[in-house]
């Protein structure tokens, strides 16, 4: 049942071969068991758990069911859901209970899946490796040494590790992506507008995108049906005809247009990774796709531009929590001044508190214009590169990051080689188009590859369609790590 799919799970569920409280209980029991190792989970609540699959069970029956009904999903901790701690893996929000549901969290509600818990994330989603959480890192289960990839490694790392089903992730700069190729599973993330941010806590609002996590494509374009849609309370949510994501998986490739970027195969790139995203490449050859040489001449200037842009919102963002309504305040004080100062000094960690200067700074009188203005004007420049770029393709395909995990500890005290881990992830938020990573192979020390695909704008079937047909033709995502 474990390596099952969402559609054998949801068949198995409507056979009554399982019933959802069963398989709820199992994954519970893989968490008790394994979580105090991998600390992929912030919070577990059993009992609300098994009482959601209770009432999927009921649904079951009454042969009301809809594709998510009874599965177990795990939240990553960045979503407000009722009653549930949400702290973003921040000591800012240590004992925050959310008192409503994120648009997110209320699409699974409705369709009837479990809440399996809430995962851990680097420090309101700052960071490559996790490693920025108050709660300690998450381990990547292929080696316990290594990181899983940020800030959703801790839901990257339940599923890889089978302790659910599926699970949510958020993308600002590769959050989604880099953690699954680390983890050896399927990512994606949506065009921006496509999945409402309403109660998710804000990072760079104008990068910030949520999306699924699985062990395949066929279970993220499931995922994707639910989490998509028009919600009012997001301004930048796009009202658009419903979509079914999973429309277009049987569909041949014969014909589809890869684009190679030159720049996503330079120096840089790690000689494993390369050569898993070639084999990968060689494949999608032998199922009838044709290769294009792209170019995406302004790509190398987009981690420069995102640390300026993102740190900018950021810091505008992060203001909200001033310990005076909600999360932590500081035990001691003098006047409200230092409450707000002694509060944010305690409460957020170094990650933040870097973001939080850099992004005051780059808006501040006097370097607004030089800062800022410019990253603004690059962002469209790189925009327009991929715009320039699916003219002559379909689909653009390249490695995911630029390594495979790395050890904990590894990059810890060198941010800008930690900036750098997002280096082919990055350009698709500021563009605000949709990007994937599925598993492709091993590289050094046995870890896993992600192949990153890009689509065009709205291109979420066509990238699914890819993805399965990929997945059809080989195994790499239903490998498992060992002991597991
Ligand atoms: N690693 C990038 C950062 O630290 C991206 C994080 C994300 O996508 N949330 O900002």
């Amino acid at each position: 049942m474990i390596n099952a799919s969402i559609k054998q799970l949801s068949a198995a569920l409507a056979a009554r071969t399982i019933s959802s409280v069963e398989l709820t209980q199992l994954y519970l029991d893989r968490i008790a068991r394994l979580n105090p190792k991998l600390n992929a989970y912030l919070t577990v609540q059993p009992e609300v758990s098994l009482a959601q699959a209770r009432v999927a069970d009921a649904r079951l029956a009454a042969g009301n069911a809809e594709a998510l009904t009874g599965i177990p999903i795990a939240q990553k901790d960045i979503f407000c859901a009722k009653d549930w701690l949400t702290t973003c893996g921040s000591k800012m929000l240590h004992n925050f209970v959310s008192p409503y549901d994120a648009h997110v969290i209320a699409r699974f509600n409705d369709a009837g899946a479990v809440n399996l818990g809430k995962t851990n994330m680097d420090e309101f989603a700052m960071g490559s490796s996790n490693e920025t959480s108050h709660y300690g890192p998450v381990k990547n289960p292929w080696d316990q040494a290594r990181v899983p990839g940020g800030s959703s490694g801790g839901s990257a790392c339940a599923i890889a590790a089978r302790l659910c089903a599926a699970a949510t992730g958020t993308d600002t700069g590769g959050s989604i992506r880099q953690p699954a190729a680390l983890c050896g599973i399927s990512g994606l993330k949506p065009t921006y507008g496509v999945v409402s941010r309403y109660g998710m806590i804000a990072f760079a609002s104008s990068l910030d995108q949520a999306g699924p996590m699985g062990r395949s494509a066929e279970d993220l374009a499931l995922l994707l049906n639910t989490m998509a849609g028009f919600d009012e309370r997001d301004s930048t949510s796009l009202q658009r005809e419903k979509e079914d994501y999973a429309r277009d998986l049987a569909k041949p490739l014969n014909g589809l247009r890869i684009g190679l970027p030159k720049e996503f195969f330079a120096e840089g790139l790690g000689g494993d990774v390369a050569q898993a995203v070639e084999a990968a490449i060689a494949e999608y050859r032998k199922l009838g796709a044709t290769v294009v040489g792209i170019s995406l001449p302004n790509s190398k200037l987009s981690v420069p531009v995102y640390y300026v842009l993102a740190p900018a919102e950021a810091s505008s963002n992060l203001s909200r929590f001033d310990g005076v309504r909600y999360g932590y305040r500081a035990p001691e004080y003098t006047d409200l001044a230092d409450m707000y100062e002694k509060s944010r000094a305690q409460g957020f960690g170094a990650e933040v508190k870097r973001r939080i200067m850099i992004g005051t700074y780059v808006l501040s009188h006097g370097y607004y214009d030089a800062y800022y203005l410019q990253a603004q004007k690059i962002r469209r420049l790189i925009a327009q590169d991929f715009t320039e770029a699916f003219r002559h393709c379909d689909v653009i395909m390249g490695p995911t990051a630029p390594s495979t995990a790395f050890k904990l500890g590894e990059k810890g005290d060198d941010p800008v080689q930690m900036y750098l881990s997002d280096i082919y992830t990055i350009a698709v938020n500021l563009a605000g188009l949709p990007g994937m990573s599925i598993p492709c192979g091993f590289g050094a020390n046995n870890m896993p590859v992600g192949l990153q695909i890009i689509g065009n704008y709205f291109g979420e079937a066509r990238m699914l369609n890819a993805a399965h047909q990929y997945q059809l033709a080989t195994d790499w995502h239903s490998r498992a790590p060992q002991g597991i």
